[in-house]
């Protein structure tokens, strides 16, 4: 079935569509991030850490068997396996000898990148069990990661098992045929199925599916046949993430046929088609891209309104530090942010030389940490209460002419109609937001 798609103005596709926004998963975002923050800044803030921080870990792995057209991920395709040792001998260092609360709890886990599913079992295991010696971990941690159906073995799945996952987010994008072939991602929907089928008996029972809207040669119908698919494989949650054709950063992009991108109006309707799919199917909407079953604890945390935006996009994660570890790792504190090097290479480098490899980010301020709780908010619960200077009613004038939002004294609330459009909204409430189109993503 064809869902009728809520017809948007013309305006809007100058006004909003086209209107370069940040992500806002982080804030201020990371185009500000600067080399004036390192990891000396990393040792002072995690003493001032509380007493018994909630800490969570995240591992990236930026390694993939082979590379999709589309990807925008900080991945590639070793050639030697000796990269990939090289770079897991660094990691276990980092994990070993980087300053991190003394007392803190481990309650997640995420491994992402990249293809996780390139570790060999007995790898997957060194990492955990570097993980293990350096922190407590919760005995109900959420232990995620991230798969390519494709790489999904019974043996992985029985391994993942018994290292302690428990949640596991399989990358589907789209299941025609035509699309998979032009992003260089041959999946068929029985692979997807078998993995997700081979971790759900090994006791991973927790599945995320990724979909994606924007890809070329994609229509609506084919964004509704897969959303409808992955619904069918159960999924538990489901993202659906717009893709960036930014082939001046991405090279490889560069195969992606440009002819066969769906326009910005086009990409709109795939969005809203995937959504009501999604909906149809019982799912409650998290935020303005993710999907979640009603019983699963991102629908939970939504409901009691504990959700929350990082660098993931949301999460129900409630730490107080979050330590990426890997290439190009973000780390975030109440005090800031900080990011590894990015080049797998030079991490591993940096290790073996002794030098930091938290090589960039920023210090927040209390203002700025208070903005960005305030736009948090707006995202993740779409309303939000004013600032200590109350609202800026001008510059909210044309969502509020457009119907997108409601203004009252005590709060801002995002209409039904102006949720696509809510990171343009919280650009309007994030005094330090400047439109640069060529610095931050497409909203829709
Ligand atoms: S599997 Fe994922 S990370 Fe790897 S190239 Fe494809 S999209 Fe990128």
């Amino acid at each position: 079935m064809l869902h009728a798609v809520p017809t948007q103005p013309a305006r809007f596709m100058e006004r909003y569509v086209l209107e370069a926004v940040p992500r806002y998963t982080s804030y201020p975002p990371a185009t500000r991030f600067h080399d004036g923050v390192g990891a000396a800044n990393w040792s002072v803030w995690m003493d001032e850490q509380p007493e018994r921080p909630v800490l969570s870990l995240y591992v990236h792995i930026p390694f993939c068997k082979t590379m999709c057209w589309y990807c925008g991920c900080n991945t590639t395709v070793p050639n030697r396996d000796e990269r990939v040792a090289r770079y897991l001998d660094a990691l276990d260092r980092e994990i070993r000898t980087r300053p991190a609360p003394e007392n803190g709890i481990v309650h997640h886990i995420h491994f992402g990148g990249g293809s996780p599913d390139m570790l060999s079992p007995e790898r997957f295991h060194r990492i955990m069990d570097a993980f293990r010696d350096r922190f407590e971990i919760a005995d109900e941690a959420e232990i995620a990661v991230e798969l390519d159906p494709r790489g999904v073995t019974e043996d992985l799945a029985e391994a993942l098992a018994a290292a302690g996952v428990t949640r596991a987010s399989l990358g589907v994008q789209d299941l025609s045929p035509e699309v998979q072939t032009l992003i260089h991602r041959i999946q068929p929907a029985e692979t997807v199925a078998r993995a997700a089928m081979r971790l759900r008996r090994a006791g991973i029972l927790a599945i995320n599916m990724d979909i994606m809207y924007g890809l070329p040669a994609q229509t609506v119908e084919r964004v509704e046949a897969t959303a409808r698919a992955v619904a069918d494989m159960g999924a538990d949650r489901v993202s659906v993430f717009g893709y960036a054709h930014v082939p001046w950063f991405k090279k490889h992009q560069r195969a992606i046929p440009e002819d066969r991108l769906p326009g910005a109006s086009e990409r709109f309707d795939q969005m809203h088609a995937a959504a009501a799919c999604l909906k149809d199917a019982g799912y409650a909407a998290i935020g303005f891209d993710h999907f979640a079953r009603p019983e699963d604890s991102l629908a939970r945390a939504a409901r009691a309104g504990e959700l929350r935006r990082n660098f993931q996009g949301y999460t129900d994660d409630p730490y107080d530090v979050l330590i990426g570890y890997g290439a190009s790792s973000i780390s975030e504190s109440r005090q800031g942010y900080l990011q590894n090097l990015t080049d797998p290479a030079h991490y591993a480098q940096a290790l073996e030389n002794g030098t930091p490899v938290q090589v960039r980010g920023l210090e927040r301020t209390p203002t700025e940490c208070e903005t960005g709780e305030r736009i948090a908010r707006l995202l993740c619960d779409f309303e939000v209460e004013p600032g200590p200077d109350g609202f800026d009613a001008e510059a909210l004038a044309d969502v509020i002419a457009d119907g997108l939002v409601v203004l009252r004294p005590d709060r801002l609330i995002v209409t039904p109609a102006g949720r696509p459009y809510v990171r343009n909204i919280a650009a309007r409430i994030d005094p330090a937001f400047q439109a640069t189109v060529n610095q931050h993503s497409q909203a829709v």
